[in-house]
């Protein structure tokens, strides 16, 4: 642009004359004005190719920090995920018959009990969804990134739940954080046992391998919550009646899509490290949470299982739609 710009000033018809004002030379010899004109160029040539060079070496530096930052981050992210593969078993070898027999313990009698014993009445439309919000009775879940779970098509007009399910479905995030904490330290000390018998690696468990690996959150995906009656009528093309009302018209049931999770990975550090937030971060997130399901799954039926025990919640696997249909008692 530099010397298009000289080159055309030069060429113009009256240029010797404007170029001798500005440089207030008082011979008008076009010979002088011109080698002035290839000085110029010469010199707006060497910044040029300074300026170039300079970028090119910053550029490299930064491409150079930006890989270093990506294979250290994926490294980590690597120990992460082997160390989930060494704690959890996957869900075929978990989830023996006298399992899956306590995921139809409770069938849909005992949840729709439950919901008259803990839900709002039958939530019809949007307008009664309305006002049952506006009085407290239920309350909007939302999503963040301090929640254990995420939403996977959930209309955000339906993520309404009673106060008790709402605190129930956080019961269960945090059941699962733990579960999977309980797994990792089981593994850190076989890790650690299994190095002492051999007699390589440092004692008393302090290898890379018996290590704590900073257990990053799992996050479950919520496929379902409320469900007005209207709407499921809508859904299925009929009219409203009593063969729809479910648990999920009554803000104490959600359904839990069991065959995708997320990992919440930590923030990268160092230079290059928005990047790596930006290009991978999320990403990795998915991609592992996805071949980790089959692990994460084992984990979240011990957690359900865990809580259907101890009274919190019935538990249905429901194998065609891929997910556990979940009522809250409370
Ligand atoms: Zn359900």
């Amino acid at each position: 642009v530099v010397r298009v710009s000289i080159l055309k000033f030069v060429d113009s018809p009256g240029a010797s004359f404007e170029f001798q004002k500005m440089t207030g030379e008082k011979r008008g010899k076009g010979g002088t004005i011109l080698w002035k004109a290839a000085l110029a160029l010469i010199g707006a040539g060497l910044i040029g190719f300074g300026g170039w060079f300079y970028l090119q070496a910053a550029l490299r530096a930064q491409a150079e920090a930006f890989e270093a930052a990506v294979s250290e981050y994926v490294a980590a992210v690597h120990k992460i995920e082997r160390g989930f593969v060494e704690s959890l078993p996957i869900y075929q070898d978990y989830a023996t018959a006298a399992k899956e027999a306590k995921l139809r313990e409770f069938l849909l009698a005992d949840h729709l009990d439950a919901a008259r014993r803990f839900g709002v009445s039958p939530v019809a439309d949007e307008a009664s969804l309305g006002e049952l919000t506006a009085a407290g009775s239920l309350v909007a879940v939302e999503n963040t990134a301090e929640t254990g779970f995420y939403f996977y098509n959930v209309p955000g007009r339906f993520r309404y739940l009673t106060p008790g399910a709402a605190a129930g479905l956080n019961s269960i995030a945090d059941r699962l954080q733990r579960v999977l904490a309980e797994k990792e330290a089981v593994r850190r000390q076989r890790a650690a046992r299994n190095q002492n018998e051999s007699g390589d690696g440092a004692p008393n468990g302090n290898s890379s391998a018996a290590a704590a690996s900073n257990l990053p959150v799992v996050k479950f995906a919520v496929s379902s919550m409320l469900r007005p009656t209207g709407y499921q009528a809508r859904l299925r093309g009929r009219n409203a009646n009593a063969s729809l009302v479910s648990s999920h018209s009554q803000g104490v049931s959600f359904d839990l899509f069991y065959d995708e999770f997320y990992v919440q990975l930590a923030d990268a550090a160092g230079p290059g490290a928005a990047a790596v937030q930006e290009t991978l971060r999320r990403r990795l997130g998915y991609l592992m949470g996805a071949a980790l399901r089959r692990q994460f799954r084992a984990a979240l039926t011990e957690t359900l299982l865990q809580l259907q025990e101890e009274g919190l919640i019935y538990v249905i696997l429901e194998k065609r739609q891929r997910c556990y249909h979940v009522t809250v008692l409370r």
